[in-house]
């Protein structure tokens, strides 16, 4: 890190800094510029933060040359992660895009969501997602069937083969929602909920964790690092959207570049969710596809088969004869794209 002292600093601000620095082992070289003089330091940020060093008298500003994430970061592991399943769907590492589809929540129609399993099945889709707990802005909305609906998923998983994925937004629910699903959700609104990422994080199912509605690229990779520090490394990151100054006619904005930009500084697969990214049913087909292009390992979709009488969400839910069109155009694209990435580009080489 390099730290640059005010320009009012005095000697004994700077002694400060270099003798708490030598005392957590780090190497410096100081500078003394005309106006500010700037401390180059190199040593382990985990014994020292850049935090603690900027409350530091006469410390101006600390700029990290080495990104805060290490375990999420590619500088530490150059190799795409990716995650299996015992049935040997792989996402991640380049290998062909997943598909995670399925209503906002899951309601109290069986056959409706088994309706919405066969038909994700048929177009090849890997995953049925699905609301047990629903993270809701109003008390007064619809607020899950709980157990109810984990079981339903597990009932339309061993009738169509899929894997399952649900949201935990409680710890105390942890253990019951793992004898159901495959796959653990951290929802946008709990991306900063540092105790459950950590409970998380000691779970043996991979967890897909949702950009938060303001979260940085940076805070996003840090709350994935805080479920990796706790031992579990299968995540899967999810651009869902952020809010922005303009809602008139999305709900959020999709931040298509966090993709590549991500794919830059981690290796943890990502997906995009054009569904709570745009909130509009029109926008799911270009933003994922978007999504794909760019880089994305999966895409993940609301798919209701009566959106109209949806408890959740049915404004961005595609109903299912809509959603086979979009998906078969989507496995087009995805089928284009992996011959061009993986037949193509070996023939270059
Ligand atoms: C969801 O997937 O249904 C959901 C609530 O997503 P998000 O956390 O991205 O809003
Ligand atoms: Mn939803």
């Amino acid at each position: 890190m390099i730290i640059v002292m005010e320009r009012t600093a005095t000697e004994n601000n700077i002694q400060k800094v270099t003798k708490t620095l030598e005392e957590h082992g780090f190497k410096f070289m100081i500078n003394r510029g005309e106006i500010h003089t700037v401390i180059d330091a190199f040593g382990d940020k985990t014994t020292l933060t850049p935090g603690r060093l900027a409350a530091f008298e006469g410390v101006k500003e600390i700029k990290v040359i080495r990104e805060p994430f290490r375990l999420a970061s590619r500088d530490r592991q150059p190799e795409d992660t990716v995650i299996e399943f015992s049935n040997g769907v792989k996402i991640g590492g380049g290998n062909r895009p997943v598909a995670m589809v399925g209503p906002c929540s899951v309601e109290k129609d069986y056959d409706g969501l088994l309706k919405v399993a066969l038909a994700a099945k048929e177009m090849g889709c890997e995953f049925l997602r699905g609301g047990a707990f629903k993270p809701r802005t109003s008390p007064y909305d619809f607020q899950g069937y709980e157990e109810l609906a984990l079981k339903y998923l597990k009932r339309a998983s061993e009738e169509t083969g899929l894997l399952t994925v649900t949201e935990v937004m409680d710890s105390a629910d942890l253990s019951m929602i793992c004898d159901y699903v495959d796959v653990l959700q951290i929802g946008a609104r709990n991306v900063q909920n540092f105790k459950l990422l950590h409970a998380v994080g000691k779970c043996n199912k991979p967890v897909i964790l949702k950009r938060g509605l303001a979260s940085t690229i940076r805070e996003f990779l840090l709350a994935a690092e805080h479920i990796m520090y706790y031992g579990n490394h299968n995540v899967i990151l999810c651009e869902r959207g952020i809010r922005s100054f303009d809602s008139a006619f999305t709900r959020n904005v999709m931040d298509i570049a966090s993709i590549p930009v991500i794919k830059k500084y981690s290796h943890l697969p990502i997906i995009v969710d054009p569904s709570h990214g745009t909130g509009q049913r029109y926008l799911i087909e270009p933003m994922a596809k978007a999504g794909l292009v760019v880089g994305a390992d999966g895409v993940m979709i609301e798919v209701h088969h009566d959106p109209e009488n949806a408890l959740s969400d049915g404004k961005q839910s595609l109903p299912i004869p809509m959603f086979k069109d979009v998906m078969g155009r989507i496995n087009k694209m995805n089928n284009r794209l992996h011959y061009e990435r993986t037949c193509l580009s070996a023939n270059v080489e």
